[in-house]
Order: C-alpha cells, then sequence, then structure tokens
C-alpha cells in the first residue's frame, strides 16, 4: 500500500451509551425546518413542502461537554435534535425498509452563526459559514436500537441556565426517521458512519459564553453542554 504524504485524518467517532466500543463518522446530513412550530418562527409556511438538507463536516460533532463559542457572530443560536446513526446504507432505500439500517439514536445541538446564515440566505448563498463550522454539533453518546427501540415519539427539550427556551415532541416531526432515510438515499448514496440531524422543535435562540444548555428526550437520556 502506498504511504501517505501527510499524517492521516483522525477517525471522528462517538460514544455509545454503556460501552467503551466507539462509532466511526462518515458523513453528517441535517434536515430543514422539520418542525412545523419552528418552520413558523423562522418566518416560513409550514406546509409539508419536500425536506431539504444541508452539511456539518464530520468534524465538526463534538463529545467533550463544551462548545467553544465561535468567531465573526454576535448570535449563535442553540437548536435541539435528535440524531440518527446508520449502521449500513445504500440508495433508494424504501420507507418500510429504513429502520433497519439505524444504529442509534442521540442527543445533538445544531449550533447555528444565525447572523451569518441570515446573511447567507439573503444573498442565495450556501450556509456552510452559519453551520459548519468548528465543534458546532455537540452529541452525547448513541443509544443503540437494539436496546432503545425506534422512538417516534417522547418529549424533547432544552434548558439554557435552567430555563426552559425548546420544547417538543418527535411525535412533531414533519418528515419522520424512516422518510428521511429513504428521501435522503434517492439523492446521495448512505453507507454505515451516517449521521443525520433531524431537526428542532421551536425555541431556537441565543446563549452567550457562561450559559449551560441541557437538553433531554425521554428515553435517551440528556447531554449538558458548557458554552465556553
Ligand atoms: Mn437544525
Amino acid at each position: 500500500m502506498a504511504e501517505f504524504v501527510i499524517a492521516t485524518p483522525e477517525v471522528v467517532a462517538l460514544p455509545i451509551a454503556g460501552s467503551d466500543a466507539l462509532f466511526p463518522v462518515r458523513r453528517v446530513y441535517c434536515i430543514g425546518r422539520n418542525y412545523a412550530a419552528h418552520a413558523i418562527e423562522m418566518g416560513h409556511d409550514p406546509d409539508r413542502e419536500p425536506p431539504f438538507f444541508f452539511q456539518k463536516n464530520p468534524n465538526n460533532l463534538d463529545s467533550s461537554g463544551t462548545f467553544p463559542y465561535p468567531p465573526h457572530s454576535s448570535d449563535v443560536h442553540h437548536e435541539a435534535e435528535m440524531y440518527v446513526a446508520l449502521k449500513s446504507g445504500g440508495a433508494n432505500i424504501s420507507v418500510d425498509k429504513a429502520l433497519d439500517h439505524v444504529y442509534g439514536y442521540g442527543l445533538s445541538l445544531d449550533m447555528t452563526r444565525r447572523d451569518l446564515q441570515s446573511e447567507m440566505k439573503k444573498m442565495g448563498r450556501p450556509w456552510e459559514i452559519g453551520k459548519a463550522f468548528e465543534r458546532s454539533a455537540p452529541c452525547g453518546p448513541i443509544h443503540p436500537a437494539s436496546e432503545v427501540g425506534h422512538p417516534d415519539k417522547g418529549h424533547l427539550s432544552l434548558t439554557v441556565n435552567g430555563e426552559v427556551r425548546q420544547e417538543g415532541d418527535l411525535n412533531q416531526m414533519i418528515w419522520k426517521v424512516p422518510e428521511m432515510i429513504s428521501y435522503l438515499s434517492e439523492y446521495f448514496e448512505l453507507a454505515p458512519g451516517d449521521v443525520i440531524q433531524s431537526g428542532t422543535p421551536s425555541g431556537v435562540g441565543p446563549v452567550e459564553k457562561g450559559d449551560v444548555m441541557v437538553m433531554t428526550i425521554d428515553g435517551l437520556g440528556s447531554l449538558t453542554v458548557d458554552v465556553a
């Protein structure tokens, strides 16, 4: 095998609840506007339009429990989202077979430089500068589906310094997990290691240095993240 001319990048991996084993990450897909109340708060029609996705980079995922406030923004928002981790993939996966590809589920934040994202939206430019920055996706451990099943309902909440900011239920998703997987697989070849952030309920808002975010989803535990 040929030698690499520079050091090989580290494999990004997520912890697994109750295990020392790790889940290696290949790609990160994020769905936009997947809860009606959040679509409305962002100024959009909550009607069931086709889903849309953007991506973060695998090494934007971070399970350290600390979120460093990023540069070039004064309006960084929390978006609390369940993520889905795939153990297998393929193209054109049917809705009824989609959950066979899921390894497990976990808690995550889709941290967003809202001011930069809003500028990009206005100019019709890509969103990466608002979404795919360093450590922009704090994540908790994966709960294997073999232990927790495939949650399609369950209370989701996010507090900041003890004050409730976001509340919703997984059953309010416009596009359900099997539909998201199926839809994505029509446009991309999904593979083991792919992670999908499944959208946020309403109540997104800014954080500041020193804040403590605590997210919970019934049946999937909690995630505490310090803004540093
Ligand atoms: Mn989001």
